[in-house]
């Protein structure tokens, strides 16, 4: 069996076999690089060998006939007069950079010493790479801590007063080899002199240090199977350290970091290999070694081109430079930033590299995502309070404020404020909403707090252990810092830090890389991308980040604050239907000032609005504070003379005791399957037709001011047909009757949220001109969650236990809610051929979500305003 592969015998496609270093080293010098001659150790041998303990049936004779090869490259000879010396190398099928070990200038003793040294005439290398060598194989080999020979160093340096490695002299190295070797037999080991076992326990120990402890434990941390072994390249040594015509480096093709196009490098002199990232000097940058090695630096220059054409990726490299002449030592795929993988994708399409679509398919939306928001300009002087889990990216300053309540009073005053909550429940949401970020003490990735944030597009560490939030006393603690409300923090949600005071953020721009990137997306994606927004500054923000339309806009906040909420509740209130058409007609000309602002903002585009959905009593006050404001009327009672006040306080009274009744009256044992939706619209009718009045008297004004516009009214939660065919038909009646003689191209249509409509969509299609799932509640209901109880309580663990997969609530469950909606999609589209079909949930905004409703033949998707530029991308990326 064929275990030993010269570098020209194999190629980039084995690096099952070869490991990621040995099919580069081969494929590298496949296309004519410049590699020191070789050879790769499969990594089959590798798991024979931890298996038996042994090497397999012939592999060490390969091993000698490949070495022989080698010899006959190089005109070396291994443990001989012209002494070839060489590295052995790890090298896993998926990288685990510095996990495994590497030996360099192996085949060097005593006596191949001097030989190097006649051979090269330069004693001071040779016994530096012999002192290496026996560092090396001290450590990796016998185990023999690091430190010790780096205090031997240190301890000669010192002596002789010399500052840097370099500054090393012949003698000091012949001193410090003398102290290695006592080192070893203070260790009770030998260091072995001949080269043929240097080679054979090299070997060995690099297979070994697949079961090193920080392999393993890598591996478990980044799901790599443990049975897949390392390869090992013996690579004929080339030296960067026999004087300041050599050198070693690394080199990425272009700037991992901003993606600009051209070398970006750092390598030292007279060094050898991993010098440059142990940091032992100050690396130089590669316009240096244009001046110092010209030759390397056009070498270099020439051939990262060669590369980039051949991988048609950024590459990151090692290599090394003898003498003048430039080696390569290893490529592979290079770590980028996500700003420098968006430029460098979109610019290798333009270069034409590689397609436009190959270029979308190496940006997954997390990239894109985590440049979308604000993050922290770090300047050192930042005081770090601790970490978190980062739940959801971004940054933001603020005051602290421990209560919802608060965190609405400070929005009020235009304060800026960070909700921080042992951890948060439904009732903290009104806080959430006007707040610019979340820090919590606990939960998880899928906590509230968590979940909520990811939706509102808001920054949030979570599950802050070292933080103890008391709430009796308005504090949080850290250490021995404790802060209260109002004083400022920063959270970073990017990272899962959390600072003191207020630390600069950056807004990242979208750049022109993305943007381009982002119209190629549009050009390719066959799904639709709307935008949910509830206000006209929101739709702003979405048409801004490419949305073609509202999927969702709720009309419930048209009927909150300032004066509309007491004539809301008047009307809730109200005892007959004139009174209550009495109040409606005050929302009217209020709602259609609101609606004549979204059209015009959304001139050209599609919107749909969502007739009101929630329950009454949502818009009535707090029972409790109802309550207590009564009693202590009535304790005020009891102790006034004061007729006026009698008077006055009686008055109250019976306004309360109404609203009190009200509230009792509209009580529901589960509001979420309660009076709401459709349910209103057909039981109340009036408010509807107010709503639909308003809509259509908007869209003519807008009309009429040469504006086209699309509005679709949506009526929410319908499960039966004949809830939206009633519906519809007082509706029309209204829209017909407002719009008259003009034309304006209203649609009427339905959420789909309830398993009931799915299994009946082809009925309900024939009321519907559009369907849009609300994934949100369609998700309740199918599994019988309510949401909030749901992430506040068990979610976390069922997802911890793998009950589920993931959450539901952020990804849509393919496998229950998306088979009802396969089911909807399919008898929506049978009853009516030109039904157009949405999704509006916030798993909307969700990649693998998008993917899916391509794959099951949606029209579009609606977003989230900030996600919209996520959800085109993922939608180009479902149709490659
Ligand atoms: P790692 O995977 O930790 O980077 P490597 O096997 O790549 O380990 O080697 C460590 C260092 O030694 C690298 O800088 C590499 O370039 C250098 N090196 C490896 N083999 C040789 C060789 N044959 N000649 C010169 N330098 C080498
Ligand atoms: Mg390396
Ligand atoms: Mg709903």
């Amino acid at each position: 069996k064929k275990y030993v592969y010269l570098f020209n015998e194999g190629n980039a496609e084995m690096t099952g076999l070869l490991g990621g270093k040995g099919s580069g080293l081969a494929e590298m010098s496949n296309i004519g690089l410049n590699v020191p001659p070789g050879f790769t150790i499969t990594t089959e041998a590798c798991i024979d060998f931890l298996n038996s303990g042994d090497f397999p049936e012939g592999m060490w004779d390969q091993t000698l006939e490949k070495l022989h090869e080698i010899e006959k490259r190089t005109g070396k000879k291994y443990g001989g007069e012209n002494p070839l010396l060489v590295s052995v190398r790890s090298g896993a099928p998926i990288s685990m950079p510095g996990m495994m070990d590497t030996i360099l200038n192996v085949g060097l003793n005593d006596s191949t010493l001097v030989s190097l040294i006649k051979a090269t005439g330069n004693e001071r290398f040779a016994l530096d790479s012999y002192r290496r060598l026996i560092q090396m194989f001290g450590d990796v080999v016998f185990g023999i801590d690091k430190s010790y020979f780096e205090d031997i160093i240190r301890s000669v340096k010192v002596e002789r007063n010399k500052k840097d490695d370099v500054d090393l002299d012949a003698s000091d190295l012949r001193v410090i080899i003398e102290k290695f070797k006592e080192l070893y037999i203070k260790n009770g080991k030998v260091f072995p002199l001949e080269p043929l076992d240097q080679l054979r326990i090299s070997v060995e120990a690099v297979f070994r240090s697949w079961n090193s402890e920080r392999a393993k434990v890598y591996r478990e941390l980044n799901g790599i199977q443990d049975n897949l072994g390392t390869a090992v390249s013996i690579v004929s040594m080339v030296f960067g350290n026999m004087g300041n015509d050599s050198a070693t480096g690394v080199a990425f093709t272009r700037d991992p970091n901003t993606g600009k196009k051209g070398i970006f490098a750092e390598y030292l002199t007279n060094a050898q290999g991993e010098d440059v990232v142990a940091g032992i000097r100050t690396p130089k940058e590669i316009e240096d070694l244009r001046n110092e090695i010209p030759s390397a630096y056009d070498e270099l220059i020439r051939s990262a081109s060669t590369l980039e054409k051949h991988y048609k990726d950024m590459q990151d490299i090692e290599f090394t430079v003898e003498k003048g002449i430039f080696y390569f030592l290893q490529t592979r795929t290079g770590k980028r930033s996500a700003k420098a993988s968006i430029k460098i994708a979109t610019d290798m399409a333009i270069e034409g590299l590689i397609t436009r679509e190959e270029a979308l398919m190496r940006i997954t939306p997390r990239i894109l995502d985590t440049l979308l928001h604000p993050q922290i300009k770090r300047n050192g002087k930042e005081v770090k309070l601790g970490k978190g889990l980062a739940a959801s990216p971004g940054a933001a300053v603020g005051m602290i404020v421990f209560t919802s309540e608060k965190a609405v009073e400070f929005a009020k005053e235009k304060k800026k404020c960070i909700l921080v909550r042992p951890e948060t429940t439904a009732d903290d949401v009104r806080g959430m909403s006007v707040s610019e970020g979340f820090l919590t003490q606990k939960g998880g990735m899928t906590s509230h707090a968590a979940v909520v944030a990811r939706a509102m597009g808001k920054p949030a560490v979570v599950g802050a252990e070292t933080l103890n939030v008391n709430l009796k006393e308005e504090s949080l603690t850290v250490g021995n810092i404790t802060l209260r409300e109002g004083d400022i923090v920063t959270v970073d949600g990017t990272s899962g830090e959390f600072y003191m005071g207020s630390v600069d953020l950056e807004v990242s721009k979208i750049t022109e890389e993305a943007l381009t990137l982002l119209e190629w997306a549009d050009k390719i994606r066959k799904l639709g991308v709307r935008a949910n927004a509830n206000t006209p500054e929101e739709a702003i923000i979405a048409r801004e980040n490419g949305a073609e339309g509202i999927g969702l806009a709720r009309t419930e906040r048209m009927f909150l604050g300032g004066d509309r909420i007491t004539i809301m509740r008047s009307m809730i209130m109200s005892n007959s239907l004139p009174e209550r058409l009495k109040y409606l007609d005050l929302l009217l000309p209020m709602q259609i000032h609101d609606f004549v602002e979204f059209f015009r903002t959304m001139e050209g585009y599609p919107v749909i609005i969502r007739l009101l959905d929630p329950p009454l009593h949502e818009f009535l006050p707090n029972k409790e504070e109802i309550m207590n404001e009564m009693f202590s009327l009535k304790l005020k009672l009891t102790k006034s003379s004061d007729n006026f006040e009698i008077d006055s306080s009686i008055a109250r009274l019976t306004d309360l005791n109404r609203i009190f009744q009200t509230i009792k009256n509209l009580e529901e044992f589960n509001p979420m399957l309660g009076f709401r939706g459709c349910r209103l619209g057909l039981i109340y009718p009036e408010i509807y037709e107010m709503q639909v009045r308003a809509i259509i008297t908007a869209a003519k004004r807008v009309t009429e001011e040469g504006k086209t516009i699309y509005p679709e009214i949506m009526i929410p939660l319908v499960g039966v047909d004949n809830e939206l065919r009633i519906i519809r038909e007082r509706l029309e009646k209204v829209a017909k009757e407002v719009s008259g003689k003009e034309k304006v191209p209203y649609k009427f249509g339905t959420m789909i949220e309830i398993p009931r409509a799915c299994l009946t969509a082809d009925k309900i299609a024939k009321e519907a001109d559009f369907f849009s799932f609300g994934t949100n509640d369609l998700t309740q209901m199918t599994f019988g969650y309510s949401r909030d109880d749901a992430e506040g309580k068990f979610m976390a663990a069922y997802i911890g236990e793998g009950i589920l997969p993931y959450d539901p609530f952020t990804t849509v469950d393919e496998e229950g809610v998306g088979e009802l909606m396969k089911m909807a999609v399919k008898k929506g589209k049978a009853t009516k051929k030109t039904l157009e079909v949405g999704i509006c949930g916030e798993q909307g905004g969700d990649p693998q979500t998008v993917e899916f409703c391509n794959r099951i033949g949606l029209d579009y998707v609606s977003a989230s305003p900030l996600r919209i530029p996520i959800a085109r991308l993922s939608a180009a990326r479902s149709a490659i």
